[in-house]
């Protein structure tokens, strides 16, 4: 198989939630990977939306790149269809090699986990430790309440506007997609990320 034209890291729930709206994006997202030739880098579990965008990528003819810790394996049904399924030891394993291997980070609706996942790689950026695109997929206004929370730190003075400016937020799937995709081509690799861990 050729390289993939790109590789993007997805973090997202670990369950479907309650609209299916979430699923259909996954699903489009996924679908959207594979029909341009790419890779995804995910978590590895096949519940959720984890499992919807690994299945529609997979699907589509992209390549699907999963990492789990062991201690995870049974809880999140580790997907054993992935063409790479990378068992770690910690957590900590897991967002690094996650990073690493992806040119760029996607967040779709999840709970705590995809947040932290999404919170880290983002401020990992605005330290500089990797120049790579961010982007936050809105889904049926999942995220409004969060962006409107963001905005209020930055009126208050704890972040500033270009700290914002590095996740590109959108509710239109395909159009966020080709734009990191594209930046994920050029993206600057930016020190080891093992070494801020
Ligand atoms: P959630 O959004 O809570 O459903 O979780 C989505 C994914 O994030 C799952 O694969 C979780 O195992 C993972 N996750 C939860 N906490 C962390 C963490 N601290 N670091 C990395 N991944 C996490």
């Amino acid at each position: 198989m050729a390289e993939p034209a790109f590789s993007l890291c997805v973090y997202c729930g670990s369950r479907p939630g309650e609209n299916p709206l979430f699923a259909d994006a996954a699903r489009a997202v996924g679908a959207w990977i594979g029909q341009h030739g790419g890779q995804l880098v995910y978590g590895g579990g096949s519940g959720g939306l984890m499992g919807t965008v690994a299945r529609a990528t997979a699907e589509a003819g992209g390549r699907v790149v999963g990492v789990i810790p062991q201690s995870l394996v049974d809880r999140e049904f580790a997907n054993h269809d992935c063409d790479e399924l990378h068992i770690v030891q910690t957590m900590h394993e897991r967002k690094a090699l996650m990073a690493e291997r992806s040119g760029a980070f996607l967040a779709l609706p999840g709970g705590i986990g995809t947040f932290e996942e999404l919170f880290e790689v983002w401020t990992w950026r605005q330290l500089g430790y990797h120049g790579k695109p961010i982007g936050l997929l809105n889904v049926a206004g999942y995220y409004d309440g969060l962006l409107a929370f963001l905005r209020g730190s930055v009126a208050q003075g704890f972040m500033g506007p270009w700290q914002m400016d590095l996740v590109d937020a959108s509710d239109d799937a395909a159009a966020l997609l080709g734009r990191l995709a594209q930046a994920a081509q050029g993206a600057a690799p930016g020190p080891a990320l093992r070494t801020v861990i």
